[in-house]
């Protein structure tokens, strides 16, 4: 991999573009997106500070700089950005979001990313954030996104059900979506009427239809999933379940006859629980509705060039309940991974199946505490437990792992 340079745009290289007759702002917003689509950064965010503005690219998961740049260019930048979003160029003061279309080039060939941009006025100018959504990134297949055969089977299971829900929990960045639309992938296109709504379209998908959110136009999940309910579905994708109307909305859908697939903003499958009948959802209902939740994460791994065995300190074996049966790695750091220590990311996953015993549990209606506590017995084979095999095989560091604990609350 390339090594990225934190770099300041000189003079000479402004004046090297005018004697081409390439105009400056142009050419430094082509260059630095074509960066950003290079390096497969999610995001690219712009942050004035008091000198300079900062140009970060988040990148599996972690943020680094890019570059820097003077605040008279950035202001440029800007108002092309504005220009080719359609936002507002005069207004300075206010938050503003839009979106544009960039055609780069790879190997030769065109290449479409669409770009969500949103900006929000900050101390010492506007802050801009650049969503890369990558029209040409194919969604990857089930099958090799990480799940275990056991999990793959389950999820299978529910797509040849008649109905009920399937939910894809964890925060931001986990890899939910790319999970939920590679499960639509599963299911019979030519006979089946099946219909997304989402906030933000990521991938746009052959035979499916795709319905876009738009809460300035006041049309939100609850008022989108009423009117696709008319319209004969049989799967039915809810992008996010934000509130407690979409999630009766979801449910009701459901046990109408309906698959339904959505994702939550909750760190594990056994919170999602206690979620939903925080919101309102009645244990009947949800009963009724929930055929299994997956929990999952996306963790970084060690770099295979430069990791070495450790011994585990004290604090993290205790944290490991005392033992520890494989080999716990750490990378030092080297030129593949750009000193990290860390490459790409693998997936962590649990499925909990709504199964008699989960759903006795639930009818009973016991306190939150006593649900996680029994679910918990229920529930072996979770994030925790997956995590662990990953660390004992050394695919993770300690760090890692230790973000998959303290998951009892939200
Ligand atoms: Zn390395």
């Amino acid at each position: 991999m390339k090594e990225i340079i934190p770099q300041i745009f000189l003079k000479e290289d402004l004046a090297a573009l005018q004697v081409n007759k390439i105009p400056e702002v142009v050419e430094m917003v082509n260059h630095i997106l074509d960066q950003g689509i290079e390096e497969e950064a999610s995001d690219i965010h712009f942050e004035p500070k008091k000198k300079n503005v900062i140009v970060r690219f988040r990148k599996d998961g972690d943020l680094f700089t890019y570059k820097e740049v003077e605040h008279r260019l950035y202001i440029k930048l800007l108002s092309r950005i504005k220009v080719l979003s359609k936002m507002n160029i005069a207004d300075f003061r206010n938050c503003q979001d839009g979106k544009m279309e960039y055609i780069s080039e790879r190997n030769n060939q065109a290449y479409k990313v669409d770009v969500r941009i949103s900006i929000i006025p900050t101390i010492f100018g506007e802050k801009m954030v650049m969503r890369l959504l990558d029209q040409q990134k194919k969604y990857l297949q089930l099958h090799k996104l990480g799940f275990t055969p056991t999990q793959l089977k389950m999820i299978n299971d529910f797509v040849n059900f008649q109905n009920g829900m399937l939910l894809c929990v964890g925060p931001t960045g986990s890899g939910k979506t790319s999970t939920l639309y590679s499960i639509l992938q599963q299911f019979d296109h030519q006979q089946l009427n099946i219909t997304s709504i989402e906030d933000p379209i990521e991938y746009q998908i052959e035979n499916i239809n795709q319905c876009q959110i738009n809460e300035k136009t006041n049309v939100n999940f609850h008022k989108t999933i009423k009117y696709v309910l008319r319209q004969d579905p049989d799967v039915i994708m809810i992008g996010e379940i934000r509130d407690e109307e979409t999630a009766k909305l979801a449910v009701r859908a459901t046990i109408t006859g309906h698959r339904v697939l959505s994702t939550l903003h909750t760190k594990n499958a056994i919170s999602t629980v206690v979620r939903l009948i925080d919101m309102g959802v009645q244990p009947y209902y949800l009963n009724s509705a929930l055929n299994g939740i997956i929990g999952q994460r996306l963790l970084k791994k060690n770099c295979p060039f430069c990791s070495i065995k450790v011994i585990p300190t004290e604090e993290e074996m205790e944290l490991l309940g005392g033992e520890c049966p494989g080999n716990i790695m750490i990378g030092q750091g080297c030129k593949v991974c750009n000193q990290k220590g860390t490459t790409t990311r693998v997936l962590v996953a649990e499925v909990l199946l709504f199964d008699d015993r989960v759903k006795d549990l639930i009818r009973r209606k016991t306190d939150r505490k006593t649900i996680r506590k029994e679910l918990g017995i229920i529930h072996k084979y979770n994030l925790v437990e997956q995590g662990k095999s990953l660390l004992f095989s050394g695919i993770i560091p300690f760090s890692e792992y230790r973000k998959l604990l303290f998951t009892d609350e939200f």
